[in-house]
Formats: C-alpha cells, structure tokens, sequence
C-alpha cells in the first residue's frame, strides 16, 4: 500500500487517537491514474447515505486536489487497525443513490482482474456517460410538512404570509415546489423560506426525467408452437431456470432453424416470475426487425444500441434499473444492464467478433455474461448457426449443454453453394475482372427471374498474403502456420507472429508461375465493375465507407428488401443476421482474403462468413444458391462451408489447434505497442518481451512468447505499432507475470503499451 502514504495529514496527535473507537471506512477507486484503490474516513453526516455504488469527491495528494472517485465498499474498522496515520474524510457525495448495485461491483471487480484493467477504469466504461452526467433530468426540490408541526398546526403563531404559505402547503394533495407554493399561497419565496429556516418545512431535493419513455402501444403476437426440436432446447433451458442453475446451454442450429423462438418462449417464463432478461445481438443486426420481434411479444423492452443519446441512455438505464422493463435489447454493453432481478442472458450469434471491445477495458461480452450469470445463478443462452471454437470445445468438454437443431423451420432447404475455382479462371484468361464467368452467367438469370443479389468481397482493410493465383500456393511460416504479409518496402515477406522474414518469392515456390504477387481489389473497383457488367441494374454498395451515418445500415437494408436493389455489393457487414426472401443468388467474391490472414483464426473466420453469407438466401419458397470463388476450393474451411457442415470444419480445425498451441487449446493475450519512434517503440517492445519471459522461465515453462513482432497493420494513425503473444494453460499466472512486469517496467516518453486478455483482434 505504498501509494496510500501520499494520502494521509500530518501525524495525528495522541489524544487524537482512540484505540477503541471505531470509523466507518470508505475504499475509493478513481477512473484515472493514480487509480487506487484508496481508504477515506466517512465523516459522520454521510454515514446513513454513502453506500457502495455512489460516486464520491475526495481529497487527492499533498495538494488535497478534488477528484471523483467511485465509492466500492464501505466497513467498519477500529481505529488501532488504522495504524498511526490518520485518513482523510470524503468531502460529498456526487450521487443520491448507487449507480452500480453490489452484484455489479462485484462483476466489475471481476473484469478488473480478469483483463487487467484499474477497476476505476472498468467502473468509467461500464457505466455510460449519460448515466454519469445524468442527462436529462434535473434536480427539483419539493416542499413538505413534517407531521409534528402538522399535528400543531392551528397553536402556531405565525405572521399572515407564512401561515398562509404553511396552511396551503399541508393541505396540497401533490408535492410542491418553491415557486408552486409561492404561486398558490400568493406570496413571494421569502416567507417560505423563513418557514424552511424555522424547521415548520422541510424540503428535500431529488432528480426528475425531463423526457418520458416512449410506450410500447403495438398487438401482442402469440407464441408459435414449437418442433420438437426447438422444444427439447427450451426444456433445457427452463430445466436450468427452474433450477437456478448458472448453466449455459449452446444452442447450435443452422440459419432459420427457430433459434430465437425458443429465446423468446424462455423469456416468457422468465418475465411471468417477474425477473428480467438480457438479449445480446451483434450491433449490424440490431435492426428494427429483431427490435419489432421482441416488442410483439413483450410489453416493456428496453433497446440499447448506439445511437442513443445521453438522454435516453440515462433514462433506459433507470427504467432497467427500477424493475418496470422485462427485456433488455442489446449490443455487447447491453450485460451491464442495471436489472434488479436478472432471470436469463441469451446472446445470439454468440460466435461475433463485435462482442468483444477493442478499446478499454476490452471486456468480451460472453465471458463477462457467464460471469455475471455465475454471481447471479442465473442460466446463459448462446445462439450460432456457427459457434466460436471455444465454446464448441467447452460445449465439448461438458461445461456447456449442447442442443441442436439441424432442420430449418418448415424444412426450408439450405441453399447449394458451389465454388469456383479462380486458378482456371485465371489460367484461361476468359475473364480479368473480379466476377468469373460462371459467376457473371448466374447473376445475368437471377436478374432475369426477378430476383435479388448479394455480393460480398472480404476486404478487411488489405490483402497482402502472397497467393499464387495460377496454383493457389499460399507462402506461410513454418513455425506458425500463419500466411506471411507481403511488405513493398524491401521486398519482404514477414511472419506477423513470430517475425519470421524472408525475401519475397520472384516465382511461385510450388508451380514456378511468375506472377505469384497478385493484389487483391476493394469494394469500389468491385461496385464499378459491376456497374459496367450489369448496366440495367440497381446496385448499390454497402461497406464502411458508404455507411458512415447514424441509421443508413436500416436505410439501406430496407430499400433493398423493398425491392429497390436488384445487387447488393458490400463488405462482411452485409453478411449477418437478415432475413430477405427474395435473395436468389449470393455470390463470394473471394474466400481467400480471409483465409490467408496473419490470424490463427482465418479458417474460422473464413467459415464463419462464408456459411453466413449462404444463410441470407434460400429464405423464401424460391430458394437460393451460392458461388464462392476461390483459389483453394480444396481448402477444408471451404469445403466444411459449401457442405454447411460445421462439424466436419471443428473436427478438422481443433487438431490444428492443438499442434500450435492455438487458443480453445490454451489461453492467450496479445500486447500491442505503439509509438512515434520506429527504433524506440521496438526496443521497448523487446525489453517487455525480454522481461516476460524471464518470467515465463521462472514460473511458467510451458508458456509461450511470441515476439516481439510488427503487428499487421504496422503503422497507424503516425504511430509505429508492435506486438507479441503469449500463450499457455494457465492464465492466472500469465496475468501475474504480466502485472509485475508492467509494474516494473516504465514505457519511454510518447511509447504506449496495452494488453489485450483473450484477444480476437489480430490486427
Ligand atoms: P433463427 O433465429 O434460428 O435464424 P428464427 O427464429 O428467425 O430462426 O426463425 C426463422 C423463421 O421461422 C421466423 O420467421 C420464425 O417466425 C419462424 N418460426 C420459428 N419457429 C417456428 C415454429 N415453431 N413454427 C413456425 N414458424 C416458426
Ligand atoms: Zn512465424
């Protein structure tokens, strides 16, 4: 606790101190640096107010300068076992009530740990600014009577303007404030204020919502009554509710397979015992029609996305928090909805990379919603037509249920998906653009059936893998299995994990073609391209670009489902969760881009996208194919997602997995590095690195230290960036290691540092 000496006054005198007496204590953390946590004494006016949760102004440093802290416990200790110094009193309160109830703290404290990050920190992020700030509402300050001068009210000798004030105040049937009685008693505010000075009224002060919550005034729509399948997952489910058992259950069930049916019959049940529910969805597929689904079935849903202002997060929040809504509607930070009695989390598409934060504290929403659901003994719902491998193993494992359901609702077929293979494509020449000739024929029938299209180029910033395009041969490392970037400067091929480099091969190292280099295209060259092929076409073009406004994802997505698109070209954002009857053709532009990307997750990802992408047609009685162009036709994740055989790519995935030491076979996080100095920013990158493993070497042999290495994107925003990985089985210690060298080991001026627990974000 050295940081604490900094706090205390001067010696106290001895007849200051009493041994037997004993101080309330309150443990204060800050959001900013220096963090705390710290102890301040709880002077006696705010002993029966100040309670865990609130936010409180302290004295910080020799200069007692006042800063904001939130208040995260509060006990009793004897004055002997406060040593000889003396702590310094809380100045006010910045709260009338918490803004965090205990189980939150709790889970803060957790995450706190867990991503290592000041709890201070974790508090700020948590709760959102508008709670904070409490936006929209304003302090008013109502007028009573206290019952005692009530009961004498006719023996008061009062002047004429005050017992007038006084009479008009007890009788009022409302509370009152200042300028309502001065306007009902006809007087100005000063008698009234004499009264308030004489203790014959008391006024108490409390925040009020300028703004009301909107209702929900639409039909209720009934249940549908459950397959057998879907069944089984809610028997589950309500087996685990009825239990109280903190258990998650893995529903694995391909697209339109009656997923979110089944969450909203377990919320049913849920809501009918009075408790509420939390729902997480990927932000892109927070669409008016997931919202619509849960307002037609319940009365009091909460919506949280992030377009909310300050205003109506503050209010949201208070309504979650007072008990009135029953489901709570959101992205990743909707788990920290404030529910009094949380009965169920469900998280949809729980495989999404958008659950977890890239900024502080870099919380990943499902692992922080088993934690919550553990501290509350509630159960947990995760929901994938392609679950993330490290709840498959875990599922796999047992510690997760797993409930399937392989048949689509009314049993739909899935659509065919087909490849097409872009190495003879390329050989022949036929074609030079991005859409095959295969892939152009197709696009020309479906237009002419009247039907809509879906093109998706996976661009993800940049392609740079070194791909032969004559025979697919992609130039990976050999210790890491992970496809080397190429770098124009220098004419290099570096591995992003382990810093491997080589020269950049002239010819391709399996087929001796020399025009192994082959850049890939954006969605723009794409958009044009298409625009030229399809003249008569609507097209239009969704990526992050051209999607920059609050509100044009809905926008877009609803003239295309008016039918106003005959083509939709655009990014992995158009990939996720929708629902268009009339998408007779999807068509991939090129798998590869994921696939070879410096991340141990790219056949993953890969899968993901191409099995999702697949999902958004066929949804209608036309049914629906897909083409996936590619240089690896081959490739398993391809050829586990034109099957849409999520085990077959698992089983052939997880072994990989294994051999490499790869993440659900361990545990890892990344440190990322960056500064204005290319020479300065890398050799403190090594040191870390150097000090790392001088931990590993003493505590943790099996341990793995990648690096240090520059990250793929090596350079950003004028910043020099460098990364490193570390993986073992056991995180614990990894963390520990972690803590201390960061303790230990300040960063150069202008060099920041941050470590990133379970990182998903390879970049
Ligand atoms: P998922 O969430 O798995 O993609 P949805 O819950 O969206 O699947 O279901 C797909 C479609 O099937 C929806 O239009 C839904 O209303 C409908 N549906 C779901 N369950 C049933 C059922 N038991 N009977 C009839 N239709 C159903
Ligand atoms: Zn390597």
């Amino acid at each position: 606790m050295a940081k604490q000496q900094e706090l205390f006054d001067s010696e106290p005198a001895p007849w200051e101190l009493d041994e037997g007496d004993d101080r309330l204590v309150a443990t204060i953390v800050l959001p900013e640096a220096p963090f705390g946590p710290f102890d301040y004494t709880v002077p006696e006016s705010f002993r029966s107010t100040l309670a865990p949760g609130m936010r409180v102004r302290v004295p910080l440093g020799r200069g007692n300068r006042t800063v904001v802290g939130y208040c995260v416990r509060v006990d009793n200790r004897l004055a002997k076992d406060l040593g000889s110094h003396r702590l310094k009193d809380i100045q006010s309160l910045v709260d009338h009530a918490p803004l965090l109830s205990p189980s939150m703290l709790r889970l803060t404290e957790w995450m706190s740990e867990y991503y290592l990050c000041p709890w201070g920190q974790v508090l700020e992020a948590v709760v959102p600014a508008g709670v904070r700030h409490q936006a929209g509402t304003r302090e008013v300050t109502y007028l009573s009577v206290p019952t005692s001068v009530a009961a004498r009210l006719t023996q008061l000798k009062l002047p004429p303007k005050q017992a007038q004030a006084l009479r008009m105040l007890a009788a009022s049937t409302r509370p009152l404030t200042i300028s309502d009685l001065s306007t009902a008693a006809k007087c100005t505010a000063a008698p009234i204020k004499e009264l308030q000075r004489k203790g014959l009224v008391r006024a108490e002060t409390c925040r009020e919502f300028r703004v009301q919550n909107e209702k929900n005034s639409l039909d209720r729509d009934q249940q549908l009554k459950l397959n057998r399948e879907q069944q089984t997952a809610l028997d589950k489910t309500l087996d685990a509710l009825n239990s109280q058992r903190a258990e998650t259950i893995l529903i694995f069930g391909v697209t339109g397979s009656g997923k979110t049916e089944v969450y909203m019959q377990a919320i049913q049940e849920v809501v009918s015992f009075g408790r509420q529910a939390i729902v997480l969805v990927p932000e892109i597929s927070l669409t008016p029609q997931t919202v619509s689904r849960f307002r037609s079935r319940f009365d009091r849903v909460a919506v949280l996305h992030s377009h909310l202002t300050n205003v109506e997060r503050n209010a949201q929040w208070r309504e979650i928090a007072s008990g009135r809504v029953q489901v709570v509607v959101g992205a990743r930070s909707a788990i920290f909805a404030p529910t009094p009695h949380l009965g169920l989390i469900v998280i949809d598409e729980e495989h999404d990379s958008s659950f977890k934060q890239d900024s502080l504290p870099r919380y990943h929403a499902r692992d922080v919603a088993l934690q919550r659901a553990k501290m509350e003994s509630v159960p947990v719902v995760l929901g994938s037509a392609t679950p993330s491998l490290e709840s498959w193993h875990r599922a796999r494992q047992g510690e997760f249920h797993l409930v399937e359901l392989e048949n689509r609702i009314l049993d739909r077929p899935l659509p065919h998906v087909g490849t097409i293979d872009l190495r003879t494509e390329y050989q022949s020449r036929t074609s030079r653009g991005a859409i095959s000739r295969p892939l152009h024929q197709s696009m020309t029938a479906a237009l002419k059936d009247k039907g809509q299209i879906i093109l998706l180029l996976n661009r993800r910033g940049f392609s740079t893998s070194i791909q032969c395009p004559s025979c697919g041969e992609v130039v990976k490392c050999p210790d890491c299995d992970i496809a080397l970037t190429h770098h124009r400067e220098g004419e290099k091929a570096v591995c992003h994990y382990c810093d491997h480099q080589i020269a950049a091969p002239p010819i391709c190292p399996n087929c001796q073609f020399e025009g192994i280099r082959y850049a890939g295209l954006g969605t723009q060259r794409l958009e044009a391209e298409v625009r030229a092929r399809f003249g008569d076409a609507r097209i239009l073009r969704m990526d992050s670009d051209t999607m920059q406004k609050p509100g044009s994802h809905e926008q877009a997505f609803a003239r295309f489902r008016a039918g106003e698109i005959d083509i939709l070209v655009g990014t992995q954002m158009i990939a996720k969760g929708l629902d268009f009857p009339n998408v007779t053709l999807v068509g991939v532009i090129n798998a590869d881009t994921a696939l070879h990307f410096p991340d141990f997750r790219a056949a993953e990802r890969t899968f993901q996208l191409v099995t999702q992408v697949a999902g958004r047609t066929g949804r209608g009685e036309r049914g629906g194919h897909v083409l996936v162009q590619t240089f690896s036709p081959e490739h398993p994740a391809i050829v586990a997602a034109t099957r849409h055989d999520y085990r077959m790519f698992a089983d052939q995935e997880l072994p990989i997995r294994e051999e490499y030491g790869y993440p659900p076979a361990s545990s890892m996080m990344r440190g990322i590095i960056r500064g204005p100095s290319e020479r300065t920013t890398e050799s403190f990158a090594e040191h870390l690195c150097d000090e790392i493993q001088r931990g590993i070497d003493e505590r943790c042999p099996d341990a793995r230290l990648l690096g240090p290495s520059p990250a793929p994107i090596s350079k950003l925003r004028g910043k020099f960036r460098f990364h490193f990985l570390l993986f073992g089985q056991d995180l614990d210690t990894l963390r520990s290691i972690v803590r201390e060298t960061t303790a230990n080991t300040k960063p150069p001026e202008d060099v920041q540092w941050v470590i990133d627990v379970d990182s998903i974000d390879m970049l």
